[in-house]
């Protein structure tokens, strides 16, 4: 399989190449240049099999530069009983008949950026041995709280790598701070910056931007690299889980082959339900996509009327993840149902970053609509959809996950559909305790509480255990206290690559 830029250079990359470059020279997205399809006796066949076993059959024609050794090593790396606290991976729980919930957030982090995180630095590092790079790589993260911890805990100890993450002072929860300051690894290093998010991911981007860094760290045998959310390494193992959903429900009896299904996505930069878009063009039978927003409603917006106006006001709610005004994925997307049209794809993308704003044809409009469907929930609904889904069922979502709910119950209420409906949980609901909490007990119960007095609250309320990663978080031993000026972050990264090299 060979990669093309989503804007149109001519330049076609094996996988190996497109995951270590990340983003295409003309800084478009890569796209595979044609499509994979699976037989129906090949999906089927995916019910019998293990997580790992189906990740090995979807990726391998994606990653054909790879061997099949290559790939099963990855996996193994990624999704095995230390990572992964339930021997499914990704565990889908049945609601009531025709709606389940996929579990993404059974790995280290306990949210679903883990079912990438986990296996890209894996791949990444397969990749450049493969194309013959001898300099090690430098992975930067700005981050406003959960890719940070992700990245962290995909690269620890991955020989070869090293990752230096930039959190906002004041802007992470106190326990994505405790998550992100016990790190432990060789190879890693967290700061904190005074000032906002913007302030740090400015900071990253002009170091990313600057000669003088990359020769400076290029001395000591490194080159940088991001582990952000466009590289197409953290794009295809999500088409997995689709798949795998799926052959669950085939399992369980609950659907019967070829049957179609509904999949609803709590959406923020479009990489998750992209997914699932190429699942789908691969043959799996997916009736709708559902894209569930919150506020930030940019793309509820965009489904509905082919207009991508990224110039409103940016909203703080109560489902932080989401809080995006590019979703940077939508790019390839629109390259896809263009049919491959990369000047068309430029010249939005382009408008995108002058004016903030751009208008797609209606015949793309009309395709867009055919597939997806989309609204957007309150952080008054997301609460109350907690509530209701524990009353309900017993089961308790976090704050992410209810906007999928929430809006699930919308589609069900305006269209009838009652096709079978998978929605994808994405975090665990102990990461989002404050919110929860709050949501389940009422405000009184939680006041004047700390987050880690939360995470006993709820496990007492629900009967869950707190997961692995977020257990006695309070009394880990605090290995990263740097703290820096916004001016001083290219300082940091070079001490911070000098201790790597033992100086
Ligand atoms: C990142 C994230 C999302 C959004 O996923 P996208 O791929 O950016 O659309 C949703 N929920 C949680 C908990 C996340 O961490």
């Amino acid at each position: 399989m060979l990669y093309q830029s989503s804007r149109g250079d001519s330049h076609q990359a094996a996988s190996a190449e497109a995951i270590k470059r990340g983003i295409a020279p003309d800084g478009g997205l890569f796209v595979p240049t044609r499509r994979i399809s699976l037989t129906a006796d090949e999906i089927y066949a995916l019910a019998k099999v293990d997580y790992r076993e189906r990740a090995v059959r979807i990726l391998s024609p994606y990653l054909s530069d790879f061997t099949t050794e290559e790939i099963w090593d990855c996996i193994q790396s990624a999704y095995n009983d230390r990572n992964f606290d339930h021997p499914a991976v990704a565990p889908l729980v049945e609601l009531e008949q025709g709606l389940a919930v996929l579990e993404l957030w059974h790995g280290p982090t306990c949210a679903f950026k883990d079912m990438a995180l986990q296996i890209l630095p894996h791949l990444l590092v397969k990749s450049m041995i493969k194309t013959g790079e001898d300099a090690g790589i430098l992975i930067l993260v700005a981050t406003s709280g959960d890719t940070g911890k992700a990245a962290l805990e995909g690269f620890k100890d991955v020989p070869r790598t090293a990752i230096n993450v930039f959190y906002p002072a004041r802007g992470v929860s106190e326990v994505q701070k405790m998550q992100m300051i016990t790190q432990e690894g060789h190879n890693v290093g967290v700061v904190a910056v005074q000032g906002n998010f913007d302030d740090t991911q400015n900071g990253v981007k002009d170091i990313f931007g600057s000669q003088t860094m990359a020769g400076m760290i290029a001395e000591r045998g490194f080159k940088f690299s991001s582990a952000n959310s466009i590289n197409w390494g953290r794009l295809v193992p999500q088409i997995v889980y689709y798949f795998s959903a799926y052959a669950d429900l085939l399992a369980n009896g609950s659907i019967s082959p070829g049957q179609a299904v509904n999949f609803v996505v709590p959406t923020g930069n479009f990489g998750n339900i992209l997914a699932g878009y190429y699942a789908r063009e691969m043959g799996l039978p997916v009736q709708r996509l559902i894209c569930a927003a919150n506020e930030n409603n940019v793309l509820t917006d965009f489904i509905h009327t082919g207009v991508y106006d990224r110039v409103r006001n940016f909203k703080t709610t109560i489902s932080p993840s989401m809080d995006i005004l590019i979703s940077s994925n939508l790019e390839r997307l629109l390259f896809e149902l263009t049919g491959h049209a990369a000047a068309r794809v430029r010249e939005w993308m382009s408008l995108l970053k002058r004016q903030g704003r751009y208008a797609v044809d209606t015949e793309t409009r009309e395709k867009v609509q055919q597939l997806f469907w989309s609204d957007f929930a309150s952080d008054d609904e997301t609460v109350h959809c907690i509530r209701e889904t524990h009353r309900r069922y017993g089961y308790v979502v976090d704050t992410h996950t209810a906007v999928g709910l929430h809006v699930y119950n919308k589609y069900r209420s305006a269209t009838g559909d009652d096709t079978p409906a998978v929605v994808l949980s994405t975090a665990s609901p102990f990461k989002f305790n404050a919110s929860v909490a709050k949501a389940l007990l009422g405000a009184h119960e939680t006041l004047g509480k700390t987050e880690f007095e939360l995470l006993q609250t709820l496990s007492a309320f629900s009967g869950m255990p707190i997961p692995r990663g977020l257990q006695n978080l309070q009394n880990r031993p605090v290995l990263h206290e740097k703290v820096v000026e916004r001016e001083q972050m290219p300082q940091s990264v070079i001490s911070f690559v000098h201790k790597l090299t033992g100086e």
